[in-house]
Parts: C-alpha cells; sequence; structure tokens
C-alpha cells in the first residue's frame, strides 16, 4: 500500500501566531513550531482549548527558531505527556533557557486574563504551565547543526537553513517517506545587520510560506540616517533617550547601530544603557555565537572591535542599577523592554521621565493597538502607568527599517533564490490580507498553487 504523508495545520493559519503544523507519515508523527497565540484576545484565549493533536502519540517536535509564538506551547505539551526529542540549533536553544522561563512567569498573568473573560467550566483556569514544566522541556532539547542533514525518525529528515530572522533562525527542508515539505520559518530581512540574509532553500514538494507582511512593500529606510537625526536632538536638549525595545534581536541590533556610528564618527559617544535583564542575557548570548555573524560584523571583529559593544556601554543587571540611572543627567541612551510598553523596566523610565521637555522616546517597533507604546505614538497626553496619570511633556519619535521580518519583496526574493518548483504552497503566518494577496502574487506571477492555510486543514502529499 501506497504510504502517505499529511500535513495539518493547527496555528498561523489565518493569522501570525501559534505556529504549530503536523506531520504525519504511516508510522510517525512530528510537530514543527509549537507556539503560543498572541495578541488580541480571542487569539490568547484559544491558547486554553485543548490541543488539537495527541501530545502522547508525537514522536518528535522540530523548532525553526525561539520566538514564544514558534515555542510557547512546548512546555505544556510536555505537561500533557510529550516525552520525546524537540530539535532546534543551539542559538536557539540558549535562547529558549530565557524565553521559556518568562514565560512561564507571564503565565500566571494570562490565567487572571482568561479567568475575566472566558466562562471556564473547571473556574478558576490555571496558568498553562509553570518553570517545572519549562524545565522538563529543556532537558528534552537535542541540538542539531545547520546545513546538515539530521534522520530525527526512520523515515524523516531535515535540513535547517539560515533564515536570517533572530539569532539561530532557520528554514527547514523535511524529507518524509521520499516527499519534499520545506518549511520557510520567519524569513528576515536582506542586508540586515549582524545576520547573514536568508540562505537558499530546496523546496520540496509542499511549501508552507510566511506571509506577516506579504502585502506590503517596505522603502528601505537609511536606519542609520534616521536614528543620527534623533541623537543629534537628544544631545542638543541634553536629556534621556528612552529606546522601548524588544529583548532579544532589536536591542542587538540597535547597539550595533549605535556602535557603527561611533566607530564613523557620526554621533559622539554617548552613555548607553541596556537595561533589561533578558535583553543583557540575550546579547550575552548573541556575543557566544558570533560564528553564526554576517560578514561585516566578522570584519568589525577582525579589526579589533565588538560589533556589539559600545565605547560607554552598561549592561543593567540587578533592580539596584535600573534604579540608580534615575540620578543621571545629561545626554544618554536607556535601551529597555518591552518593547510596546506593555510590562517591564521600560515602564520606570517613563514614568520618570514623559513629562520632563528635554526627555525622547524613540520606537523602534510595531506598536500593537491597545498598548501604552501605541497610546504615545498617536500623541496622547497623559498615560498612565503603576496607576498614576503621567502628562506627556517629552518628545516621542520614530522610526522604521528595524524590522526583523522580509517584506513582499524579500519573501518573493527568498522564494525566487529556491532549488526546485513545490507543486503546493500554503500561506501561512499572516493576516488573511497578508496571506491571501502572497498567495494570488505566486498563483498569478509564478503559476503555483497557492492558497492561504486554513486552521484545521489537512493537505496530503
Ligand atoms: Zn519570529
Amino acid at each position: 500500500m501506497k504510504s502517505s504523508v499529511r500535513v495539518s495545520f493547527y496555528g498561523a493559519a489565518g493569522c501570525v501566531t501559534g505556529s504549530k503544523y503536523l506531520v504525519e507519515n504511516d508510522s510517525n508523527k512530528v510537530l514543527v513550531d509549537c507556539g503560543l497565540f498572541q495578541g488580541k484576545k480571542e487569539l490568547r484565549l484559544k491558547n486554553w482549548d485543548k490541543p488539537e493533536f495527541n501530545p502522547h502519540e508525537l514522536d518528535a517536535i522540530v523548532l525553526t527558531h525561539a520566538h514564544i509564538d514558534h515555542t510557547g506551547y512546548l512546555p505544556l505539551v510536555v505537561r500533557h505527556g510529550f516525552s520525546g526529542p524537540i530539535f532546534c540549533t543551539a542559538a536557539t536553544k540558549e535562547l529558549l533557557s530565557l524565553l521559556l522561563p518568562d514565560s512561564a512567569h507571564l503565565q500566571k498573568e494570562q490565567a487572571r486574563f482568561v479567568n475575566k473573560h472566558k466562562k471556564s467550566k473547571h473556574k478558576p483556569a490555571k496558568p498553562l504551565y509553570g518553570l517545572s514544566h519549562v524545565k522538563e522541556t529543556l532537558k528534552q532539547i537535542k541540538v542539531i547543526p545547520r546545513d546538515e542533514t539530521t534522520k530525527i525518525l526512520p523515515k524523516i529528515s531535515i535540513l535547517p537553513r539560515c533564515a536570517g530572522h533572530i539569532l539561530g533562525s532557520t528554514s527547514i527542508l523535511m524529507e518524509v517517506d521520499g516527499k519534499g515539505i520545506t518549511f520557510s520559518g520567519d524569513i528576515g530581512r536582506y542586508g540586515s545587520p549582524i545576520l547573514p540574509n536568508p540562505d537558499s532553500v530546496e523546496m520540496g514538494d509542499l511549501l508552507l510560506c510566511e506571509s506577516t507582511y506579504g502585502n506590503r512593500t517596505k522603502d528601505k529606510a537609511d536606519v542609520g540616517i534616521e536614528l543620527k537625526a534623533v541623537i543629534d536632538k537628544v544631545v542638543e536638549r541634553r536629556g534621556p533617550l528612552i529606546i522601548p525595545a524588544f529583548a532579544i534581536g532589536r536591542t542587538q541590533t540597535l547597539i550595533y547601530e549605535l556602535a557603527k556610528m561611533e566607530r564613523e564618527g557620526k554621533i559622539p559617544t554617548l552613555p548607553v544603557y541596556v537595561d533589561s535583564p533578558m535583553a543583557v542575557n540575550a546579547t550575552r548570548i548573541y556575543r557566544r555565537f558570533k560564528h553564526d555573524f554576517d560578514d561585516d560584523s566578522r570584519e568589525i571583529m577582525a579589526e579589533g572591535s565588538n560589533p556589539l559593544l559600545t565605547d560607554n556601554i552598561t549592561f543593567c543587571q540587578e533592580r539596584k542599577d535600573s534604579k540608580s540611572l534615575n540620578s543621571l543627567r545629561g545626554p544618554r541612551i536607556i535601551i529597555s523592554a518591552s518593547g510596546m510598553m506593555t510590562g517591564g523596566r521600560v515602564l520606570h523610565h517613563v514614568r520618570h521621565h514623559a513629562s520632563k521637555e528635554e526627555a525622547t522616546i524613540l520606537f523602534v517597533g510595531y506598536q500593537a493597538e491597545g498598548t501604552r507604546g501605541r497610546d504615545l505614538l498617536e500623541g496622547a497626553e497623559e498615560i498612565k502607568i503603576f496607576g498614576d496619570p503621567i502628562k506627556v511633556r517629552a518628545s516621542v519619535e520614530q522610526i522604521s527599517g528595524l524590522s526583523a521580518h522580509g517584506d513582499k519583496t524579500e519573501l518573493l526574493k527568498w522564494f525566487k533564490s529556491g532549488k526546485g518548483t513545490p507543486k503546493v504552497v500554503k500561506v501561512v503566518h499572516g493576516e488573511p490580507d497578508a496571506a491571501s494577496e502572497f498567495a494570488d502574487t505566486l498563483y498569478k506571477d509564478h503559476k503555483l498553487d497557492a492558497t492561504p492555510a486554513k486552521h484545521g486543514e489537512t493537505v496530503e502529499l
């Protein structure tokens, strides 16, 4: 009897988060990515639904990269009885040792959120998992090399390639019973600092392609020029520059850009404070994985400089280090998380400085609706932090171009760089508009059988 290979979509189908793809042949089941739903209320509540596959029946899990919307569901699957190996790159493993414990802490908050919004039959809803489940999960991780084929089960092998998105990120070609399935993972931007460009990948019979920006073409704004303009004003005002930034990826890119401008003499050396324990640890991990850097960063190292250190940089690990920043004077740069000001130490800095005219708050990433970051960007005259109303007199700025996701042109460039042509393309990891526009482009311009993936559907090869 001819064996069949099936791929089912249990997340990031019709939305961006919750990536979970189940691959089955007649003898094994492998899950590719195991992410939490994030963002809108309806999506987040889905994390509390019963898993749509049986964790006991899984033989292995494969991860494309460390972001929580690709990995944050792992401890729950382990809690429900999955005891097999979790395959990922060495850098992904390191980043998970930061991200998953943090996610366990956030679970308590999330359980409160569920109890408020969902009429649970088993009241009250409990956190999805705790630290003990995270510890078990981390023990199950098996590191695999990039650019080499690893046989993970008798008839299943995987070949991960660099995706240029965050440290350790990959696109993966999976061979199952002689059939090829390509998972794009999240594709980074071409020419962005620190990491190499996304690698070309062999296209299998089926391609699962992300589409976060599948309907947008971003102009290649020169981050250096925009950042310099902001810093020149900060020097003039002699006040603090507060940059809310994601701890992993964005913070390191910012340090890189600042260090580059200092080396080139474009900005004066200012004190830089990285004030987020996760960002401090993530930067340490980035520096340890310098063999994963791109040619420009290697060249900087060969010249004796460190691409991830400015001339006067302080990494604040302890709370007292963070508090001591309040008493400083003069122009200075504070990079702190969270990136959308939904929590973290950045709130203390904004509370302390937002009412001062000499202060500047700079946004370097997307600010979702309903976040304080979005309110500030939209010109709020007052914001609430820890219940206190704060009058906003600081200047609020924004720069684009630091995204970790390729735009439509770059996604197509990545696709065209691939070897071979997939028979079927399922467009995933995008809002409905982005996914359908990207699928249409692949259908019309490349004559491909490309459609947006639907939640719960199964493709048979
Ligand atoms: Zn990602």
